[in-house]
């Protein structure tokens, strides 16, 4: 089981992560950001990560984290 977050502040959208994960975790989504709105990448299947760290070795905004949790330390 892995905990994966995407920084929303700092990604940008490139969907990168989308492309190169095997299991599609993240989902680019559009995002309202102030007056504008932006493309940022989004985790919508973090049960699905297999860790392999694809998406955190090919962000180009170092965005990605994703680390080992354990099935039922999740509450926090
Ligand atoms: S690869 Fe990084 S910068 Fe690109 S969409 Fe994914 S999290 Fe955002
Ligand atoms: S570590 Fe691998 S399986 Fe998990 S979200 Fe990143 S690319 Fe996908």
């Amino acid at each position: 089981m892995f905990r994966v977050t995407v920084r929303k502040e700092t990604c940008i959208g490139c969907s990168v992560c989308a492309q190169v994960c095997p299991t599609d975790v993240f989902k680019i989504v559009m995002v309202k950001d102030g007056e504008y709105y932006r493309l940022v990448s989004e985790v919508v299947r973090e049960e699905a990560c297999i860790g392999c760290m694809a998406c955190v070795e090919n962000c180009p905004t170092a965005s990605i984290t994703v680390e080992k949790a354990e099935a039922k330390a999740r509450a926090a």
